[in-house]
């Protein structure tokens, strides 16, 4: 990965970086092929940092699901699954949606599995957009978004959310659509700013999206991680669901990030654009682990409150650290991600604290500017991104080794 900083051109990039996997790849890399959560996480387990950088749980999901994958590897679920997916997760999609959403997508023909969320982000990107086209995100955003509208060929236009709700910019909302906007996707819960989208700013996504004859895909990976607010589908809004595609994945919910398995769900058509191109990139998702989250789908909406709550607790913990070691504290509604100030230490550059923070006090993170484009990463100079999803104790520790970050710098 370092080498690479010899090789890469300071002006001219090379024909690969023309690929345009996004500029969170750039920012932090001198232009190498690596995600920012790979470099952190490699980087915290060289230094032994406790990783709050990339996100994922530190402990397994509930033991029913577990079991379920292992049963079906035992009754010989090991061959390619159906490509749409398993009629009984399908199925199981579908009573998700209506359990908690009201939403009664077709399980035949209105729903597909796919291997995680990002690869239902991927396929429909692919599906719909193409140079020429616009693809509308807020900013910062999700990495696979830019990397995956850049290999679409499509063009990356953004709206700022602006801290510290980290609400959009209604104005600059409206502006940043045109006749090209072919796909608005949004992200909510939103990652890495930890909103949560209320319903008259959803509403006006959509009466937009109408406007320009845009469709919308709905990144949902962290529906139910949120705290004191409900989630809104943004297909459950009026005008919307004709031309959503809505998306998710077990990762999040039942805390199986490597499993990897996601799913969609929307109009016939749609869905069935999405599945061709899906064929083409993975052609079907991991037999056993589909029974498996089946089952997870089933359990009680107790379950589902207890994910969240437990959650909520751990955001305290890591906050009330956070703001003990003086950063200023963007308090969020959901996903399992703290953002937070760097100013108030005196630091203005937090890609340059985040290499420096896993040595200086044994502890990574992940900078926000690189969820942005240049402008945005200017915004967003001082912002830092810290993960949640971690032990109580962990979460403590981290918060003791950050308290000493002040007297460090
Ligand atoms: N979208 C967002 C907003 C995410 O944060 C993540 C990952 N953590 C994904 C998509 C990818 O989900 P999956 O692991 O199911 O591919
Ligand atoms: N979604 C996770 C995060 O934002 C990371 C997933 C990944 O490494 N691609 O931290």
């Amino acid at each position: 990965m370092h080498a690479s900083r010899e090789l890469s051109a300071p002006s001219a990039p090379a024909p690969w970086q023309r690929t345009a996997l996004g500029a969170n790849l750039l920012a932090l890399d001198g232009g190498l092929g690596v995600t920012i959560f790979e470099e952190m996480t490699s980087l915290a387990a060289r230094t032994g940092a406790i990783n709050l950088g990339q996100g994922f749980p530190d402990e397994d999901g509930p033991q029913e699901i577990l079991d379920a994958a292992r049963d079906a590897i035992a009754a010989g679920a090991n061959q390619y699954a159906p490509g749409k997916g398993t009629p009984q997760l399908r199925e199981a999609v579908a009573g998700h949606q209506e359990r908690f959403y009201g939403l009664t997508p077709d399980p035949a023909t209105e729903v597909i599995i796919t291997t995680g969320a990002t690869e239902a982000i991927a396929a429909s990107l692919l599906a719909f957009t193409g140079p020429g086209d616009e693809v509308l995100t807020f900013e910062p955003f999700y990495d696979s978004y830019g990397a995956v509208i850049g290999l679409s060929g499509a063009t990356h236009v953004t709206a700022p959310l602006l801290a510290p709700d980290f609400m959009p910019d209604m104005a600059a909302l409206e502006a940043a659509f045109s006749e090209r906007t072919r796909v608005v996707l949004l992200n909510n819960p939103h990652n890495p700013t930890g909103a949560v989208f209320p319903r008259d700013v959803l509403q006006k996504i959509v009466d937009l999206a109408r406007r320009y004859g845009s469709l919308i895909v709905t990144d949902e990976v962290y529906e139910h991680l949120t705290f004191g607010v409900r989630h809104i589908p943004a297909a459950s809004l009026p005008g919307a669901a004709e031309r959503t595609l809505t998306i998710s994945s077990a990762g999040k919910t039942f805390s199986v990030t490597g499993w990897k398995i996601g799913w969609l769900t929307g109009p016939e058509d749609l869905v069935a654009a999405v599945r061709t191109v899906k064929q083409f990139l993975t052609y079907s998702s991991g037999t056993p682990f589909q029974p498996a989250i089946a089952a997870g789908l089933a359990l009680p909406d107790s379950f589902y409150e207890g994910v969240a709550g437990t959650l909520e607790r751990k955001r305290d913990i890591l906050s009330d650290g956070l703001r003990a070691a003086g950063f200023g504290v963007y308090a969020p509604q959901g996903t399992y991600f703290v953002n937070v100030d760097t100013a108030p230490l005196g630091i203005t550059d937090s890609v340059d604290l985040a290499r420096r923070l896993p040595e200086l006090v044994g502890v990574a993170a992940i900078p926000v500017p690189v969820f942005c484009h240049p402008e945005g990463a200017e915004r967003t100079r001082s912002l830092l991104r810290f993960a949640f999803c971690k032990k109580a104790d962990v979460l403590e520790e981290a918060a003791s080794r950050l308290a000493t970050l002040s007297s460090r710098l």
